[in-house]
Protein backbone atom coordinates (compact mmCIF):
# COMPACT_ATOMS: atom_id res chain seq x y z
CA UNK A 1 0.00 0.00 0.00
CA UNK A 2 1.16 3.49 -0.92
CA UNK A 3 1.24 5.69 1.77
CA UNK A 4 2.76 8.67 0.92
CA UNK A 5 1.13 8.87 -2.90
CA UNK A 6 2.92 8.93 -5.46
CA UNK A 7 6.74 9.00 -3.30
CA UNK A 8 8.91 6.24 -1.84
CA UNK A 9 10.00 5.34 1.20
CA UNK A 10 13.48 5.86 2.64
CA UNK A 11 15.79 5.69 5.50
CA UNK A 12 17.26 8.25 7.76
CA UNK A 13 19.72 7.09 10.18
CA UNK A 14 21.09 9.69 12.85
CA UNK A 15 23.90 8.14 14.91
CA UNK A 16 26.66 9.27 17.40
CA UNK A 17 27.31 8.59 21.16
CA UNK A 18 25.91 8.99 23.74
CA UNK A 19 25.00 13.14 24.51
CA UNK A 20 25.47 13.85 20.93
CA UNK A 21 21.65 15.03 20.55
CA UNK A 22 20.37 12.26 18.78
CA UNK A 23 16.89 11.98 20.77
CA UNK A 24 16.53 15.94 19.91
CA UNK A 25 17.01 15.19 16.34
CA UNK A 26 14.47 12.41 15.87
CA UNK A 27 11.99 14.61 18.04
CA UNK A 28 12.56 17.53 15.31
CA UNK A 29 12.12 15.78 12.88
CA UNK A 30 9.14 13.82 13.48
CA UNK A 31 7.53 16.82 15.07
CA UNK A 32 7.66 19.11 11.60
CA UNK A 33 6.50 15.66 9.79
CA UNK A 34 3.33 15.84 12.45
CA UNK A 35 3.02 19.67 11.54
CA UNK A 36 2.72 18.74 7.57
CA UNK A 37 -0.36 16.56 8.71
CA UNK A 38 1.48 13.25 8.01
CA UNK A 39 0.71 10.21 10.88
CA UNK A 40 3.63 9.66 12.71
CA UNK A 41 4.61 6.86 15.71
CA UNK A 42 7.66 6.72 17.64
CA UNK A 43 8.71 3.21 19.05
CA UNK A 44 11.82 2.38 21.78
CA UNK A 45 12.77 -0.32 22.96
CA UNK A 46 11.35 -1.74 26.18
CA UNK A 47 14.38 -2.62 27.83
CA UNK A 48 15.07 1.44 27.86
CA UNK A 49 13.39 2.70 30.97
CA UNK A 50 15.58 5.57 31.19
CA UNK A 51 13.09 8.32 31.88
CA UNK A 52 9.49 7.52 30.78
CA UNK A 53 7.71 4.72 29.92
CA UNK A 54 5.81 6.02 27.28
CA UNK A 55 7.72 8.83 25.59
CA UNK A 56 11.13 9.53 24.42
CA UNK A 57 13.28 11.60 26.43
CA UNK A 58 16.45 13.65 25.43
CA UNK A 59 19.12 14.28 28.19
CA UNK A 60 18.29 17.96 27.30
CA UNK A 61 14.85 16.79 28.83
CA UNK A 62 12.64 17.45 25.66
CA UNK A 63 10.18 14.55 24.59
CA UNK A 64 7.52 13.26 22.00
CA UNK A 65 5.19 10.14 23.29
CA UNK A 66 6.77 6.86 21.63
CA UNK A 67 5.40 3.31 22.02
CA UNK A 68 7.57 1.06 23.86
CA UNK A 69 8.21 -2.95 21.95
CA UNK A 70 9.93 -5.73 22.92
CA UNK A 71 10.44 -6.58 19.56
CA UNK A 72 11.58 -5.28 16.33
CA UNK A 73 8.78 -7.13 14.48
CA UNK A 74 6.16 -5.11 17.35
CA UNK A 75 6.39 -1.94 14.52
CA UNK A 76 4.67 -3.72 11.93
CA UNK A 77 1.37 -4.70 13.53
CA UNK A 78 1.17 -1.04 14.92
CA UNK A 79 2.17 0.95 11.20
CA UNK A 80 -0.20 -0.23 8.61
CA UNK A 81 -1.57 3.36 8.79
CA UNK A 82 1.32 5.24 9.60
CA UNK A 83 3.70 7.66 7.26
CA UNK A 84 6.46 9.03 9.24
CA UNK A 85 8.34 6.06 12.08
CA UNK A 86 10.54 6.85 14.34
CA UNK A 87 12.37 4.22 16.07
CA UNK A 88 15.11 5.64 19.29
CA UNK A 89 18.10 3.49 20.63
CA UNK A 90 17.79 1.26 17.35
CA UNK A 91 20.93 -0.66 18.38
CA UNK A 92 19.05 -2.22 21.43
CA UNK A 93 16.02 -4.18 18.43
CA UNK A 94 19.22 -6.24 16.92
CA UNK A 95 19.51 -7.29 14.10
CA UNK A 96 15.64 -8.64 13.21
CA UNK A 97 15.17 -4.59 12.66
CA UNK A 98 16.76 -4.83 9.50
CA UNK A 99 13.85 -6.94 8.04
CA UNK A 100 11.23 -4.85 9.75
CA UNK A 101 12.93 -1.86 7.99
CA UNK A 102 13.15 -3.42 4.72
CA UNK A 103 9.30 -4.35 4.77
CA UNK A 104 8.43 -0.32 6.42
CA UNK A 105 10.06 0.38 3.19
CA UNK A 106 8.89 -1.84 0.72
CA UNK A 107 5.40 0.17 1.96
CA UNK A 108 7.01 3.43 1.25
CA UNK A 109 6.98 4.73 4.86
CA UNK A 110 9.75 7.20 6.03
CA UNK A 111 11.95 5.53 8.50
CA UNK A 112 13.69 8.08 11.03
CA UNK A 113 16.29 6.00 13.39
CA UNK A 114 18.49 6.96 15.93
CA UNK A 115 20.87 5.08 17.43
CA UNK A 116 24.45 4.20 18.72
CA UNK A 117 27.04 3.71 16.29
CA UNK A 118 29.62 2.50 18.24
CA UNK A 119 29.39 0.40 21.79
CA UNK A 120 31.37 1.18 24.99
CA UNK A 121 34.30 -0.32 23.38
CA UNK A 122 34.43 1.54 20.03
CA UNK A 123 33.33 -1.51 18.35
CA UNK A 124 30.25 -1.10 15.49
CA UNK A 125 26.83 -1.57 17.10
CA UNK A 126 24.81 -4.15 15.19
CA UNK A 127 22.52 -3.42 13.26
CA UNK A 128 23.22 0.35 13.18
CA UNK A 129 26.23 0.18 10.78
CA UNK A 130 24.10 -2.11 8.45
CA UNK A 131 21.30 0.46 8.49
CA UNK A 132 23.77 3.08 7.47
CA UNK A 133 24.14 1.18 4.92
CA UNK A 134 20.96 0.88 3.61
CA UNK A 135 20.06 4.06 4.20
CA UNK A 136 19.35 7.32 1.80
CA UNK A 137 20.65 9.44 5.00
CA UNK A 138 22.67 9.14 7.29
CA UNK A 139 24.06 12.35 9.75
CA UNK A 140 26.11 11.23 12.29
CA UNK A 141 26.37 13.68 15.60
CA UNK A 142 29.10 14.35 18.25
CA UNK A 143 28.88 15.30 21.26
CA UNK A 144 31.23 17.93 23.33
CA UNK A 145 34.47 15.84 24.95
CA UNK A 146 34.15 16.45 28.83
CA UNK A 147 37.51 15.99 29.26
CA UNK A 148 39.02 17.98 26.39
CA UNK A 149 36.25 19.70 24.94
CA UNK A 150 37.10 18.93 21.32
CA UNK A 151 34.24 16.81 18.81
CA UNK A 152 33.59 13.73 20.80
CA UNK A 153 32.44 10.65 18.57
CA UNK A 154 32.87 7.97 21.71
CA UNK A 155 30.88 6.99 24.58
CA UNK A 156 33.36 6.43 27.76
CA UNK A 157 31.75 3.88 30.48
CA UNK A 158 32.80 5.29 33.73
CA UNK A 159 33.07 1.27 35.08
CA UNK A 160 35.15 -1.58 33.79
CA UNK A 161 33.22 -4.90 32.55
CA UNK A 162 30.39 -5.53 32.58
CA UNK A 163 27.68 -6.31 29.64
CA UNK A 164 27.64 -4.74 26.23
CA UNK A 165 24.31 -3.28 27.17
CA UNK A 166 24.14 -1.78 30.40
CA UNK A 167 20.94 0.48 30.12
CA UNK A 168 20.04 4.34 30.85
CA UNK A 169 22.90 5.36 34.06
CA UNK A 170 23.96 8.61 32.49
CA UNK A 171 25.56 8.78 35.20
CA UNK A 172 27.86 5.75 34.21
CA UNK A 173 28.38 7.40 30.83
CA UNK A 174 30.38 10.39 29.50
CA UNK A 175 31.08 11.89 25.66
CA UNK A 176 35.35 11.72 24.97
CA UNK A 177 37.00 12.52 22.15
CA UNK A 178 39.06 9.55 20.67
CA UNK A 179 42.57 10.82 22.50
CA UNK A 180 40.50 10.98 25.90
CA UNK A 181 38.75 8.06 25.59
CA UNK A 182 40.10 4.50 26.80
CA UNK A 183 38.73 0.84 26.57
CA UNK A 184 37.50 0.41 30.04
CA UNK A 185 38.18 -3.31 29.39
CA UNK A 186 41.37 -2.66 28.39
CA UNK A 187 43.12 -0.36 30.67
CA UNK A 188 41.48 1.02 33.90
CA UNK A 189 43.34 4.45 34.32
CA UNK A 190 42.87 5.54 37.94
CA UNK A 191 39.92 7.77 37.28
CA UNK A 192 37.63 5.29 35.73
CA UNK A 193 38.97 2.83 38.69
CA UNK A 194 38.35 5.69 41.16
CA UNK A 195 34.66 6.01 39.76
CA UNK A 196 34.12 2.39 39.73
CA UNK A 197 34.61 2.14 43.44
CA UNK A 198 32.66 4.96 44.18
CA UNK A 199 29.34 3.46 41.88
CA UNK A 200 29.34 0.32 42.32
P1 LIG B 1 21.63 11.30 22.56
O1 LIG B 1 20.25 10.85 22.12
O2 LIG B 1 22.62 11.36 21.42
O3 LIG B 1 22.15 10.58 23.77
P2 LIG B 1 20.21 13.62 23.55
O4 LIG B 1 19.44 14.17 22.39
O5 LIG B 1 19.47 12.74 24.52
O6 LIG B 1 21.50 12.85 22.99
O7 LIG B 1 20.86 14.79 24.43
C1 LIG B 1 21.61 15.82 23.86
C2 LIG B 1 21.77 16.90 24.94
O8 LIG B 1 22.60 16.39 25.98
C3 LIG B 1 22.49 18.17 24.52
O9 LIG B 1 21.64 19.08 23.86
C4 LIG B 1 22.94 18.72 25.86
O10 LIG B 1 21.90 19.46 26.47
C5 LIG B 1 23.15 17.47 26.70
N1 LIG B 1 24.55 17.12 26.98
C6 LIG B 1 24.99 16.59 28.14
N2 LIG B 1 26.32 16.31 28.09
C7 LIG B 1 26.75 16.68 26.86
C8 LIG B 1 28.03 16.67 26.18
N3 LIG B 1 29.14 16.20 26.78
N4 LIG B 1 28.07 17.12 24.92
C9 LIG B 1 26.96 17.60 24.32
N5 LIG B 1 25.74 17.65 24.89
C10 LIG B 1 25.62 17.20 26.15
ZN1 LIG C 1 38.95 14.98 24.59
Amino acid sequence: MNIIKNDSGWLELIVGPMFSGKTEELIRRVRRAAIAGQSVMVFKPAIDKRYDEIKIVSHSEIHFPSQPIQNASDILTYTQNIQVIGIDEGQFLGNPLIDVVNALLEQHKRVIIAGLDLDYRGIPFEPIPFLMAMAEYVDKFLAICVRCGNPASRTQRLVAGGARVIVGAAELYEARCRNCWTNPDEIVPPDIEQKRIDLL
